[in-house]
C-alpha cells in the first residue's frame, strides 16, 4: 500500500514514533556541522543529502560493552549486555540500506549470530529515504545500490508530500494516523546518475591480479594513515576488544568491542612483534581489496556500497574508485 504524508507533517509522525519505540533515530547536523544520525528530540531533520557519518553507530557503535565479568573462585562469572531496545530507524539512504545487509552477511548468517549485532537489527525498524540525485563523489549507480533493500517503509520526495511505500507489516502497521492519506499511485524511479564511475566487470579477479601493480605505491605516498576512510566507511567492522577495570567494584571487569582500522600499523600486528603490513601501501591495497574482492569471493557481495564517504574524507584526496578504475584500464588494455 502506498500513502501521502505532507511534509510539514513529519515532525508529528516522529513524536507519534516515540511513542512506540523506545528510540528514534533521525539524520541531523550536530553541534559541528556535522551530518550524521542521533536520537530524535525535536532537532531538525537534514533530508538534503546522505549524512557524512553513517548509521553503523547504531548497529557496530565505536565502543561497544559486551560483558562484564568477575573472578568466582576458580572460574568467571559472566554477564553478557545485549542491546534490546525498541528502534526506528529514518532516513537511511539506499546504500545504507545495502551497508547493512552487507553486515548481516557477516554478523548474521556467515559465522552464526553474533547477539550484539542481531539483537540491534532485529529490534530496529528500517525506514528508507530514497535519493534523488547523486551525492558527493556516491557512485551507488555501479555498485548497483541505488534502490533500497531490507527495509519496512521508504519515503520520496514528492512536491509538498512524502510519498510512502510500505514494505512489510511493521512498516504498515507505523502508518495508523490520520497524517497518512492512501494514494493509488505506485510509481517511482530509483535511478541516479553518479558522475563517479566505476567499471566493476571482473573487479575481483582484477584487482587481485595486480597485486603488485605501480598504483599501490604512487597512491599511498601521500596516505597519512589517519582512518577518516574506514571510520566513515558504512560498512567497515574490523574491531578490537578492550578490557577495563571497574574501579571502586569487587573485583568486576568489563568486555568492549572498539572499531579499528587496516590504515594503522599497529592493527597488522601479531604475537611476536610481527608486522603483516609494515607499509601504507600494502595497507591501502588491503582496505581496496577487502571492498572490492575478498570479500565478494566469500560472501557474494561486494564491501563497499558506493556511498563515496571514504573519497569525501580522505584529506588528501585518495579516491578507491580512481585506483579501481585504473586497474581495470591496465586489465582492459593487457587483454586486447
Ligand atoms: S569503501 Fe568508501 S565508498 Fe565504499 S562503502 Fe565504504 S565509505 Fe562508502
Ligand atoms: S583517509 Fe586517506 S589519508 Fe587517511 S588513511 Fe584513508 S586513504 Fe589514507
Amino acid at each position: 500500500m502506498n500513502y501521502l504524508l505532507k511534509k510539514e507533517n513529519l515532525p508529528k509522525f516522529l513524536e507519534l514514533l516515540k511513542k512506540k519505540f523506545d528510540q528514534v533515530i533521525v539524520p541531523v547536523k550536530n553541534e559541528t556541522g556535522a551530518t550524521c544520525f542521533q536520537p530524535y528530540s525535536g532537532q531538525e531533520i537534514f533530508l538534503e543529502a546522505r549524512t557524512d557519518f553513517s548509521a553503523k553507530e547504531f548497529f557496530r557503535p565505536a565502543k561497544e560493552k559486551t560483558f562484564s565479568f568477575k573472578k568466582k573462585n576458580s572460574s568467571y562469572e559472566i554477564k553478557p549486555e545485549y542491546d534490546t531496545a525498541k528502534k526506528v530507524l529514518f532516513g537511511v539512504r539506499p546504500c545504507g540500506t545495502h551497508a547493512l545487509n552487507t553486515l548481516d552477511e557477516l554478523f548474521i548468517k556467515f559465522f552464526g549470530e553474533d547477539q550484539f549485532y542481531s539483537n540491534k537489527r532485529k529490534n530496529t525498524t528500517i525506514i528508507a529515504f530514497q535519493c534523488n540525485k547523486a551525492c558527493e563523489n556516491g557512485f551507488c549507480a555501479s555498485m548497483g545500490t541505488s534502490k533500497a533493500i531490507g527495509h519496512d517503509l521508504l519515503f520520496i520526495e514528492r512536491g509538498n508530500d512524502f510519498f510512502v511505500r510500505a514494505e512489510t507489516e511493521k512498516g504498515t502497521s507505523l502508518l495508523d494516523s490520520a497524517l497518512f492519506k492512501h494514494t493509488s499511485d505506485s510509481e517511482y524511479s530509483s535511478k541516479i546518475n553518479c558522475e563517479n564511475e566505476l567499471d566493476t566487470e571482473d573487479i575481483e579477479e582484477n584487482l587481485f591480479s595486480n597485486f603488485n601493480h605501480s598504483v599501490w605505491k604512487e597512491e599511498s605516498e601521500r596516505c597519512l594513515s589517519c582512518t577518516s576512510c574506514t571510520q566513515s566507511c558504512p560498512t567497515c567492522y574490523c574491531y578490537t576488544s578492550n578490557d577495563e577495570f571497574v574501579f571502586g567494584s569487587d573485583n568486576e571487569s568489563e568486555r568492549f568491542r572498539v572499531l579499528d582500522s587496516c590504515q594503522l600499523q599497529r592493527f597488522t600486528k601479531v604475537a611476536g612483534n610481527h608486522l603483516f603490513r609494515p607499509s601504507r601501501e600494502g595497507r591501502l591495497r588491503q582496505f581496496v581489496l577487502h571492498k572490492f574482492s575478498y570479500y565478494k569471493k566469500h560472501h557474494c557481495i561486494h564491501l563497499c556500497v558506493g556511498c563515496g564517504r571514504c573519497i569525501t574524507a580522505c584529506p588528501v584526496k585518495i579516491s578507491l574508485v580512481d585506483i579501481a578504475n585504473k586497474i581495470q584500464k591496465h586489465s582492459l588494455e593487457e587483454s586486447k
